[in-house]
């Protein structure tokens, strides 16, 4: 007999989302040439930017030759990425991070589910509502417990400062489900709390290329001090297509520390360092060598264009359903779309809008229970697809 870790029998099933793919099954079964168009799921519809494919190419001729072909790589990536990223992602915008507090990874969600390990299991953890589940879930499998943090409409859906001390806490702007992005101001808030409680911030900024305000920080590291508290983790993921390719990074500073039982401190930089060199072995050369032509000229001309079509998207439909009479936030600085359910709940507009419409979005009770009332609709179709779910949404009573 094995005792298994019963964190895992904590985790809450997350039926909504087998519920959605069942009714979505189950229209196609009985309407088997109907065309749903799906403005559901967080995945990108663009291919990957021209100069991703030509590294790869090159990369893999180099793979089929004596001279060139590479074995296991640095276990947190290769120089030639992490450069790129601390110039064009940091020095270029004022920041100062240096090589060996980047760690090159297979994505944000891997990081971010795996970043927990690194401290104790009693500690206090702070995760908003509604959330990206993957900082709750990933909590509950190592059996901590949680504190929620309503976002609510009245507060732009900024979490408030809370009352109590939580030693880390999971922010993510833009946010994903709400669209909605922290000002310097509010940031600036929580880093503060983060210094006085010696608390550690996770901060996810996988769609940071999304910001079109320049006044709306992109990095928590513009917010001073933010060094000596916070954790960075990003996504090549929705800036340039690579959810199927896999690459990201996290930013541990070297200036930020957590603390032994005693009271001694540890750098939390070493402790991932270690890691890292650890459980993971890097990243594929290939994937690599396409995550550096992101950042060069043309690689940036590239992306831009990927964003600005997904964002003209968001734009269109903000447009369109605000003149339908819908309460929309997000959209501006992020790819997501909130839109607040005028009646009945958020999974009865769902049903209804896809019975009526064949069209797919996720209920907002799916995020954690202040979702309810809500639904998110995504950016990430194609344009084609965008305005047909428009013309839908036109005729449909919901
Ligand atoms: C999509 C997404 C990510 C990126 O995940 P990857 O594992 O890098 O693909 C991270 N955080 C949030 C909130 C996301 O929606």
């Amino acid at each position: 007999m094995v005792e298994i870790n019963s964190g895992y029998l904590d985790l809450v099933p997350n039926y909504l989302f087998k519920d959605i793919a069942d009714k979505v099954k189950a229209l196609k079964s009985s309407f088997p040439k109907a065309e749903i168009i799906s403005l559901g799921i967080g995945d990108v519809t663009q291919p990957l930017p021209k100069v991703c494919i030509l590294a790869m190419q090159n990369a893999a001729a180099e793979m089929g030759k004596i001279e060139t072909m590479r074995g296991y790589g640095p276990d947190f990536g290769y120089p030639f990425l992490i450069q790129k990223i601390q110039k064009n992602d940091y020095q270029d915008v004022g920041i100062n991070i240096q090589e060996d507090e980047i760690f090159v990874s297979d994505g944000s969600k891997c990081d971010i589910s795996n970043i927990q390990e690194i401290f104790a299991k009693n500690i206090k953890v702070g995760i908003t509502n509604p959330v990206y589940p993957v900082y709750r879930d990933s909590n509950i499998m190592a059996g901590r417990e949680i504190s929620f943090l309503p976002c609510r409409e009245e507060n732009n859906f900024v979490p408030e400062i809370p009352e109590e001390k939580l030693d880390v806490i999971y922010l993510c702007s833009p946010n994903n489900p709400t669209g909605t992005v922290f000002t310097k101001d509010e940031l600036s808030k929580w880093v503060e709390y983060a210094k006085q409680n010696k608390s550690v911030i996770i901060f996810d900024s996988a769609y940071k290329e999304y910001i079109t305000n320049p006044e709306l920080p992109k990095s928590i590291y513009e917010i001073s001090g933010a060094k000596e508290v916070a954790i960075e983790s990003r996504s090549f993921s929705k800036t340039a297509g690579f959810t199927g390719l896999r690459c990201g990074y996290m930013v541990v500073p070297k200036g930020l520390n957590g603390y032994t039982e005693n009271g001694e401190k540890i750098s939390l930089n070493k402790m991932w360092a270690r890691r890292m060199a650890t459980k993971f072995n890097g990243v594929s050369y290939v994937t690599q060598r396409a995550a550096e032509a992101i950042f060069s000229l043309e690689g940036k001309k590239q992306v831009s264009e990927i964003i600005t079509y997904y964002m003209n998207n968001a734009k269109i439909l903000k447009q369109a359903l605000e003149k339908m009479g819908y309460t929309v936030f997000g959209g501006e600085n992020a790819p997501y779309l909130w839109l607040k359910v005028k009646n009945g709940s958020s999974q009865e507009f769902f049903s209804k809008l896809l019975n009526q419409a064949f069209l797919v979005c996720t209920p907002g009770s799916g995020f954690g229970s202040e979702g309810e009332g809500y639904i998110r609709f995504t950016a990430f179709a194609t344009r084609e697809n965008t305005m047909k779910a428009i013309e839908r949404l036109e005729k449909v009573k919901l």
